[in-house]
């Protein structure tokens, strides 16, 4: 299958994850709703699901809603805020490089009437939590910034900007799909009043996720039907992911420091390695407040998908920009925000190491990277040679 260095985009499901998933396919299949036997075991497992995600974010299990993924969870956060808050106001602050799930939501809002004030970051990636603080107006109803980036891996200021937002009475809401798994999180610590985040960004399965809703929190449902998830989320649960995502946020969360030791050291291994090696290559996102598995360097002279059909035929993955805008042609708007010119964000490669990476894996890259590199620009009626 070649070496794996799309992390970002999606992960492995981990054996231990499978094993706990198995049971509840066939033989424990029931309705966590229903209230005879079989329906009782699922509401248990479900309820440790439930237990396992709050222990990994210093939460409480009734403070745990379990949806279908980080899409979900960003627009269920957005809206259900907008909607209970309404008659303080309808302003909105949130940041010009967030996932296009609370970006397309805040679009969304602002033709229901809202409006929307949408933060720039600087060259590398940070909102300035003084900016945060003076665009709170008194009718702000929610500040909604992601923890850390997906394309860039630039983690913010989090709990900076929780603690304004506590002193404004703003509602504090953070799509943590990149972060969950990857850096120690404790919403108290944070002070943040949701958080989103989703299962297969960290060795669960695809299509399921949780909110934190801080209890006492007002946020109205966007799901309505049956009375699960405490009648705040309709739709039967979807019990063997749930039981996966409880098992695999325990397993990313248990050594989360030697995780990200050893992430850290292979990443800046391999920025280093890319960056002696290859000339005209830029890191792209902060030095050291990033995710410790994200590497993202400008390569001038080429196009980023020309580079990842090369590298895909050599046998590794990597990506362009985040998994969701590839297949369009537009440049990414976390690029365009952080100053790069239209060029130079079509020439980026993202490279997201995981828990399967190996020192190898980054060896076997740096191997063959630089002349690819020099393959295409020599092709490139733009380059200069270097
Ligand atoms: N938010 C961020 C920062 C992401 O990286 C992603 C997925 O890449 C999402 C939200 C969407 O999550 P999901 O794929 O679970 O819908």
């Amino acid at each position: 299958m070649g070496i794996y260095f799309d992390n970002a985009g999606t992960t492995a499901a981990k054996p231990e994850v499978l094993e706990a998933i198995l049971p509840y396919l066939a033989q424990q299949y029931g309705n966590a709703s229903s209230i005879h036997a079989v329906g009782r075991e699922a509401r248990k497992a479900v309820e440790k699901a439930r237990t396992q995600v709050a222990a990994a974010i210093g939460a409480k299990p009734e403070e745990i809603y379990f949806t279908a993924g980080g899409t979900e969870g960003d627009n269920w956060a957005v809206k259900g805020a907008a909607f209970a808050h309404n008659q303080k106001g309808r302003h909105i602050i949130t940041s010009a490089i967030e996932h296009h799930a609370v970006l397309h939501s805040c679009q969304w809002l602002q033709k229901q009437g809202f409006e929307i004030t949408y933060l720039p970051v600087d060259a590398q990636g940070r909102v300035s939590p003084n900016h945060v603080e003076k665009a709170i107006r008194p009718d702000t109803i929610l500040i909604t910034l992601m923890m850390a980036n997906n394309e860039i891996g630039t983690i913010q200021p989090i709990a900076e900007i929780g603690a304004i937002a506590r002193v404004h009475k703003v509602l504090f809401h953070t799509d943590a799909v990149q972060a969950v798994g990857a850096v120690p999180i404790d919403v108290n610590a944070l002070q943040v009043d949701a958080l989103s985040l989703s299962g297969h960004k960290f060795y669960g399965v695809k299509g399921v996720g949780a909110l934190y809703i801080r209890q006492g929190v007002r946020i109205d449902s966007l799901l309505h039907g049956g009375a699960q998830e405490r009648g705040r989320r309709a739709g039967t649960e979807n019990l063997p992911a749930i039981v996966g995502l409880g098992a695999a946020i325990e397993l990313a969360t248990r050594d989360i420091e030697s995780h990200v030791a050893r992430l850290t050291k292979m990443r800046d291994r391999l920025i280093h390695g890319i960056l002696t090696a290859i000339p005209h290559t830029r890191l792209n996102g902060h030095p050291t407040r990033r995710l410790p598995g994200n590497v993202n360097v400008s390569v001038d002279y080429i196009e980023g998908e020309a580079l990842l059909l090369r590298l895909d035929l050599a046998g590794f993955q990597a990506s362009s920009g985040s998994a969701c805008t590839s297949g369009s042609l537009d440049p990414s708007h976390v690029l365009l925000a952080i100053g790069l010119s239209h060029e130079a964000a079509h020439g980026s490669l993202r490279l997201s190491l995981g828990d399967y990476n190996t020192e190898q894996d980054v060896d076997e890259l740096l191997a063959v990277l630089p002349a690819i590199v020099q393959s295409l620009r020599d092709m490139s009626p733009f380059s200069v040679t270097s």
